[in-house]
């Protein structure tokens, strides 16, 4: 499914020529969506900023950057670590190996191509060898591709959740370094919300708590069934009282949000955190932030984290830790939808279709 611009997605053939020395084909089994897709779909991310200040057009491309799929064919040379017939997750950073983000362990900002970002589902097919998107049957993969071998057990759907939970391990553990014991506060009940509340109770948080809103019902009610201890819906409590009112007045030793578009949860993040406390802001907004406690945020002398993306080591456990079993995350994944049809299944997940209460949605490859 070819993008040539904000929502027009166009299918197209292409003939798959033998893959060049040390590239890979993959048959991709399922591609995972995220918020990053509804910006994409309709034409508002990164790559469309890039281009505005100088970089390549970023379209025609072929969107989808959670892929799972099946390695088919693979070049001459090249890795040792896949073979054809293994399933693998596909890291959407690509990073070059060699610039100081990417020897920093930051390929996310990597600035080795002539493109950027350096992320699967948004280089433009103006650059070889062009299939670089998950929305789609299959993909080319560049051989310093960071690949995640999976369990072949794990159904190619479910196994998409990777990227949710890479998240939640990243944003609810790693960057705050959550340990035991600790109360956690999630902003926003979305994927990788319910994601960092189950990643903060397997790291050993005491209290962990997740917010959303009264239409995130469903949402609320499944992070509760997951594990969380309260799950509060802002439009009909005060978040702040009640945290107040867990911690013993102290207000949470870790703060997430993971909420996009609002910028309300930011100034919230602030009140709910403790003196000395963590916050990690994950959410992008598309808009800037009006009314920011800033000297509430140095008399608490909260630390404060803004993350882009998840660290290779984040989606690594993710893997391992899905391919147990035990997380309950398949339970977030509402919808399975055939590729061809991504422009609906976005818009599903983004909750623009009445009636289908989303939470998790992956694109699948039925009709082959
Ligand atoms: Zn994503
Ligand atoms: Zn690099």
């Amino acid at each position: 499914m070819v993008q040539h611009g904000p929502r027009e997605l166009i299918e197209t053939e292409f003939d798959l020529t033998p893959p060049r020395p040390g590239e890979l084909i993959l048959r991709v089994d399922a591609c995972g969506l995220c918020g990053t897709d509804v910006d994409a779909l309709a034409g508002r991310d990164i790559a469309v900023q890039r281009e505005r200040e100088g970089g390549l057009p970023a379209f025609p491309r072929i969107a989808g950057h959670e892929i799972v799929g099946t390695i088919v064919a693979r070049g001459e040379g090249g890795r040792s670590d896949v073979a054809v017939g293994d399933r693998v997750a596909v890291d959407p950073w690509l990073p070059c190996g060699r610039c100081r983000q990417c020897l920093a362990g930051r390929s996310m900002h990597c600035e080795g191509w002539p493109f950027r970002p350096a992320c699967y589902g948004f280089i433009p097919l103006s650059v070889e060898p062009g299939l670089w998107g998950g929305y789609a049957s299959h993909c080319r993969l560049h051989p310093q591709t960071v690949l995640y071998p999976l369990p072949a057990e794990l159904p190619a759907a479910t196994a998409t959740l990777w990227n949710a939970l890479g998240a939640g391990i990243q944003w609810g553990v790693m960057t705050p370094q959550t340990s035991i014991g600790e109360t956690v506060v999630i902003l926003g009940c979305g994927q990788r919300g319910i994601a960092s509340a189950v990643a903060a109770r397997a790291a050993g948080a005491r209290l962990v708590v997740v917010t959303g809103l009264a239409r995130d019902a469903a949402k609320l009610a499944l992070a509760r069934e997951l594990g969380v201890d309260a799950a509060i819906d802002i439009e009909a409590e005060d978040a702040v009282e009640r945290v107040a009112a867990l911690t013993g007045g102290d207000g949470a030793d870790v703060v997430v949000d993971t909420s996009a578009g609002s910028t309300a949860p930011i100034n919230d993040s602030v009140a709910l955190v403790r003196e000395g406390g963590r916050i990690v802001w994950a959410g992008l907004k598309s808009k800037s932030v009006d009314g920011f406690p800033i000297d509430d945020a140095i008399h608490k002398s909260a630390r404060i984290d803004p993350v882009l993306g998840v660290s290779a080591e984040a989606y690594r456990l993710a893997v391992d830790l899905l391919g147990t079993g035990q997380t309950g995350l398949e339970r977030m994944q509402t919808h399975r939808i055939d590729f061809r049809e991504a422009e609906r299944a976005v818009d599903v997940l983004a909750g623009k279709v009445p009636g289908e209460g989303a939470i998790s949605v992956a694109l699948t490859n039925v009709g082959d």
